[in-house]
């Protein structure tokens, strides 16, 4: 992959012949993936370039459209982040999770399922695609309850991090149910407890356990980076839980790739068939992942 642009490529020089071989190539993954779920977390990161967020769209319906269905989760913590700096709020994360207290969560709902997942919805449709958003609490879907988060460290230690929640429990069946109607569902990662309280969810998470529970084809986790990297800055095209402990432990996958990198390994672990971490500022990452014949980004094996 060279490196990331948002420019769309110019092929006006490439022969109609050279289009339909390359169109034909794509047939065999086609052909394996129809009728096939993959989840993909849209990550808060990759998704402010308007040029790539349609690239993304067009992307989306493609898939629709050759029997695939996808369905997306999505972050939003850049989008958090401004919205809280407007109210004179500072974000604060342990362990790559957001403290979230009771006007944080306020926000986050605002924006998660107000603005971000409006705009996914609008992007997808505009690509000529049926796209429905949802919050885990449309049909039931994400029960949460309080997030006891361990230090990394010492797992005697427990932070507080608020109103953070922890999947009890998905049940997909409005996905599923809108997946056999042609629509595209589009997730927001908010779910409710047990006293209709609202919990943030790291998005992330959420898409891991979406796919588990769908028995997802494939996880794609699109980011801001090239996949996961180790201490030199190297690109780490394969990941076995064992070199993932290592790298948590020293410290080289840290913030954000924490909880990305742990539902990764649970989608994996739980028959979750290919579980990839992916760059999303790359034009049309996701085509290029599920037709394309070339793998990157970081794999993440079960074993
Ligand atoms: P997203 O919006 O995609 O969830 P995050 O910021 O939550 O993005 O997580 C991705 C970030 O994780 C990267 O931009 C990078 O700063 C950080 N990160 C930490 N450790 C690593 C690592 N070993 N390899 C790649 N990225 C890492
Ligand atoms: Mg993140």
């Amino acid at each position: 992959m060279t490196s990331p642009t948002a420019q769309p490529t110019d092929l006006s020089h490439v022969q109609p012949r050279d289009k339909a071989e390359i169109l034909a190539q794509a047939l065999p993954y086609i052909r394996r993936y129809h009728g096939k779920t993959m989840v993909i977390k849209y990550g808060g990161n990759a998704m402010t370039d308007p040029a790539l967020q349609q690239a993304f769209a067009e992307d989306v319906v493609l898939l629709k459209l050759v029997g695939i269905n996808p369905v997306v989760v999505h972050g939003g913590g850049p989008q958090i982040e401004t919205l809280l700096q407007r109210l004179g709020k500072k974000g604060h994360f342990i362990q790559g999770m957001r403290v979230t207290d009771a006007e944080t969560m306020e926000v986050v709902e605002w924006v998660l399922a107000g603005e971000v997942q409006q705009d996914i919805v609008g992007l997808i449709n505009q690509a000529g695609g049926k796209a429905v958003g949802l919050t885990g609490r449309d049909g039931a879907m994400i029960r949460a309850q309080k997030l006891q988060l361990s230090d990394q460290q010492d797992p005697n230690v427990k932070h507080d991090v608020g109103q953070v929640g922890d999947i009890v429990s998905i049940d997909p069946s409005v996905v599923k149910a809108l997946q056999d109607d042609q629509f595209i569902p589009v997730v927001s990662p908010i779910g409710f407890g047990e006293k209709n309280e609202s919990y943030n969810i790291n998005a992330d998470v959420v898409a891991a356990k979406l796919a588990t529970v769908l028995q997802a084809e494939k996880l794609l986790m699109l980011t801001n980076i090239r996949g996961v990297l180790d201490k030199a800055g190297q690109l780490l095209t394969e990941l076995t839980p064992r070199r993932i402990d290592e790298l948590c432990e020293d410290g080289t996958i840290s913030g954000g790739m924490i909880p990305k990198i742990a539902g990764a390994l649970d989608a994996a672990k739980s028959g979750v068939n290919a579980v990839h971490i992916i760059d999303g500022r790359v034009p049309h990452a996701l085509l290029l992942e599920v037709l394309g014949d070339q793998p990157f980004g970081t794999m993440i094996k079960s074993h």
